[in-house]
């Protein structure tokens, strides 16, 4: 079986999470959704109203789940025995911080190699960031238009 853990904040999802797992759905038998908690860092929306736009956004999706897990993504995969780790890139900053982090998941998991997949975001979604959707949210601002409609505030 061919799984990818797709991993991230998703505080909150956004058209462009949504964008980069309707295209890899065909391409792996399963995408597990894995919400990554990190006790240091706060959130505007709890794991449990992150995990619930993102469910509701997959339901019609059969081979699409969510999950969340604590501490390092490539301890999360080897639990889940998952090779592949499923990444969108935007621009150069997306690409260069993503190289370095594919490259040390390359080396930490030296005998049980774990790929990372890369889609490139498509043209016209490349600027959206749930950082910018939080910050219009917090101004009361038109969100609905970045995000699917399981999320709603
Ligand atoms: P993280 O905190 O790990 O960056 P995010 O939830 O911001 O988590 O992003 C998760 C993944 O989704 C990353 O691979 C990121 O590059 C990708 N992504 C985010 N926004 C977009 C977008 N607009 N187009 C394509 N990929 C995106």
């Amino acid at each position: 079986m061919r799984i990818a853990v797709f991993p991230g904040s998703f505080d909150p999802i956004t058209l462009g999470h949504y964008d980069i797992v309707e295209r890899a759905a065909p391409l792996f038998d399963k995408i597990i959704i894995a919400i990554g908690q990190n006790s240091q860092k706060k959130y505007m929306f709890s794991l449990e109203q992150r995990k619930e736009f993102i469910q509701k956004t997959f339901k019609d999706f059969p081979n699409v789940e969510v999950d969340s897990f604590e501490g390092l993504t490539i301890d999360y995969c080897q639990s889940k025995k998952v090779n592949f780790i499923l990444r969108g890139l935007r621009n150069p900053a997306d690409f260069e911080f993503e190289k370095a982090i594919a490259q040390t998941n390359r080396t930490l998991t030296h005998d049980n190699k774990i790929e990372t997949i890369f889609l490139l975001t498509s043209a016209g979604k490349s600027f959206i960031s749930s950082s910018i959707v939080r910050e219009i949210i917090s101004f009361k601002g038109h969100y609905e238009l970045l995000v699917p409609d399981s999320v709603r505030v």
